[in-house]
């Protein structure tokens, strides 16, 4: 007997038919004699029709009420796949964020979570019941409830993985598994069956939206055994393993895109101590990351300063932005939310130098221009103007000898 975790995403429980079909998926495991922890998402395409409606009401809203508005998706799916779950003969119950409790920080719209009290769910194992657990939400310090950004429930069912000590957490989706890059942009985008903690870690925080980038994170602390499969085939999936787990290390192993990005050049401001903390201190404040930075060199005292913010950020920074005009001092903000943030990514470029000039000349030879560059140790990551994202991603995945299996 084991304990497992199953998470369906957004496509896996689109319809009715779709949450029968992942039912039976559970029964499997529970006639295999599992105790077993369900968390789903909300339908595909409800969390987008909600933040639209709150965007409809009031473009800088409350977060507090956003997650009220947002969270509400996971609660019908949640319902719905206990009862499809009772139609199958088995003993299954619904859990809300606040019921279990799954406990967060009080940051709205982007909560992390905090601790997952799962004696009442373990109650439940030991009379043979299912747990199905409404992904995507919490409830913060204040009691009220919390969402943990886009793509959450990844998060809460390997934060739930690791608190019932699970074997496995398994995230069924719509595609088989982690593949080079996005099979929905590159048709020779290969499948890997296995992958670095690492670099998932930076396959998602870099966009690739198959895990949530904090699901992967708590899944490396806490030693999760993550795998990405599709709920619609039985195809085998992709596991998430520690790098001695890999024996045939390419030096590129993915790459990711991401559209969330918008870029703001704040112009003109003074080149002097102080700026950019009076810049960026605010913007942190507000609980807005920021990702790319890049600052020109000054020639009269003057500089511009360019830095990329999350999409959904963008409305809001601006108007932090605006708000700290005196005490910055500065021209005029632009911002832009045509780009797109290209990565390539992979444990082998440690060792191996030259990564970044095939980048850079592959995306020239295409006549893509770059406008800011970042690297990390396993990464290198460019902003591009969004028509070219198609034409870089494919370029690029051949120019790194993706496109045969490795
Ligand atoms: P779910 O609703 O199941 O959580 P998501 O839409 O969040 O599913 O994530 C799955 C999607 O991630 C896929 O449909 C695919 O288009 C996209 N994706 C982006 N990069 C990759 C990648 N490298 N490998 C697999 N899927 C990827
Ligand atoms: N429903 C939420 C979203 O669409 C959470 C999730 O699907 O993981 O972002
Ligand atoms: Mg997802």
């Amino acid at each position: 007997m084991a304990r497992i975790v199953q998470k369906f995403g957004g496509t896996s429980v689109a319809d009715i038919e779709r949450i029968r079909n992942a039912a039976c998926r559970v029964k499997q495991e529970v006639d295999a004699g599992n105790e077993v922890a369900v968390v789903v998402s909300a339908m595909a395409g409800a969390t987008n029709q909600l933040v639209e409606w709150t965007r409809q009401v009031n473009r800088l809203h409350d977060a507090r009420e956003y997650d009220v508005v947002v969270a509400a998706g996971e609660q019908v799916t949640a319902g719905l796949m206990a009862l499809s779950l009772q139609v199958l003969g088995v003993n299954a119950r619904s859990w809300l964020g606040w019921q279990i409790p799954l406990r967060t920080d009080g940051v709205h719209g982007k909560a992390r979570i905090e601790a997952v009290d799962t004696a009442a769910i373990e109650l439940g194992f030991a009379e043979g019941q299912v747990a199905v657990v409404a992904g995507f939400q919490g409830i913060g310090p204040c009691g009220r409830i919390t969402t943990l950004g886009r793509g959450g429930s990844d998060t809460s069912a390997v934060a739930l993985a690791a608190a019932l000590k699970a074997e496995r957490c398994d995230i069924f989706t719509d595609v088989d598994g982690v593949y080079t890059t996005d099979p929905r942009i590159v048709a020779k985008a290969q499948k890997l069956s296995r992958i670095t903690y690492e670099e998932m870690l930076e396959m998602a925080s870099q966009g690739a939206r198959v895990l949530q980038t904090r699901s992967v994170e708590m899944a490396m602390n806490h030693r999760v055994r993550l795998q990405v499969l599709s709920s619609f085939t039985d195809a085998p999936g992709t596991l998430v393993v520690d790098e001695d787990e890999i024996v045939e290390k390419r030096i590129v192993s993915g790459i990711a895109y991401s559209r969330d990005e918008a870029k703001i050049t704040v112009q003109r401001v003074s080149d002097r101590p102080g700026v950019a903390a009076a810049i960026f201190g605010p913007l942190a404040d507000n609980a807005i990351n920021v990702d790319m930075i890049v600052q020109n060199v000054s020639e009269d005292g003057k500089t511009d300063l360019t830095f990329t913010v999350g999409r959904s950020d963008l409305d809001r920074a601006v108007a932090v932005l605006e708000s700290c005009r005196p005490v910055v001092g500065f021209y005029a903000l632009k911002p832009d939310s045509n780009v797109v943030k290209i990565s390539v990514i992979g444990v082998g470029m440690r060792s191996h130098a030259g990564v970044a000039k095939q980048m850079f000349q592959t995306l020239a030879d295409k006549g893509i221009n770059i406008q800011v560059i970042s690297t990390s140790e396993i990464k290198v990551s460019v902003l591009i103007a969004a028509e070219y994202t198609e034409l870089a991603l494919r370029a690029l995945h051949t120019a790194y000898g993706l496109d045969s299996p490795g």
